[in-house]
């Protein structure tokens, strides 16, 4: 499970996205827990932060062609439910730490 957990997301990061979470990273735990509701507490393989929109296009782009990996996306993070904006045995797209999307109609970035 380990190998195919690494495969999953090491293929987003030999596409070029950089910033990415795996579960031994303190930032990890720290964004599992940031959800409101327990039932979103999930752990997928890694979280995704892309940086800009390209990056969001891309990595969609990516699992769905290279990977057969099931997916969440992250916005504000409200949903309680559970595979829709976190997941288990997948990959979360967490659009919502360090840059910030103003909102998701502008999908645009603030990156420093
Ligand atoms: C305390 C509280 C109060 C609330 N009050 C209200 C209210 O007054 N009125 C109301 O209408 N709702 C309310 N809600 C519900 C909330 O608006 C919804 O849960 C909404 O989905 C949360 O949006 P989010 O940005 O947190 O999305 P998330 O929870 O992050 O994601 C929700 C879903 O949208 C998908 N998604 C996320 N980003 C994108 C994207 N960029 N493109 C495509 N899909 C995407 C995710 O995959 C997921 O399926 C409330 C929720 C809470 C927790």
């Amino acid at each position: 499970m380990e190998k195919l957990t690494l495969a999953q997301c090491r293929t987003l990061q030999e596409a070029g996205i950089k910033r990415i979470l795996y579960p031994n990273d303190p930032e990890y735990s720290e964004r599992v827990q940031s959800y409101w509701s327990l039932t979103s507490q999930l752990t997928p393989y890694c979280f995704v932060q892309p940086k800009n929109t390209e990056e969001v296009s891309m990595a969609v782009k990516v699992l769905v062609s290279q990977t057969q990996c099931k997916f969440a996306i992250r916005s504000g993070g409200h949903s309680s439910n559970a595979g829709a904006n976190n997941i288990e045995e997948g990959v979360t797209i967490d659009l919502g730490n360090k840059c910030v999307f103003k909102t998701i109609a502008y999908a645009d970035y603030m990156c420093v």
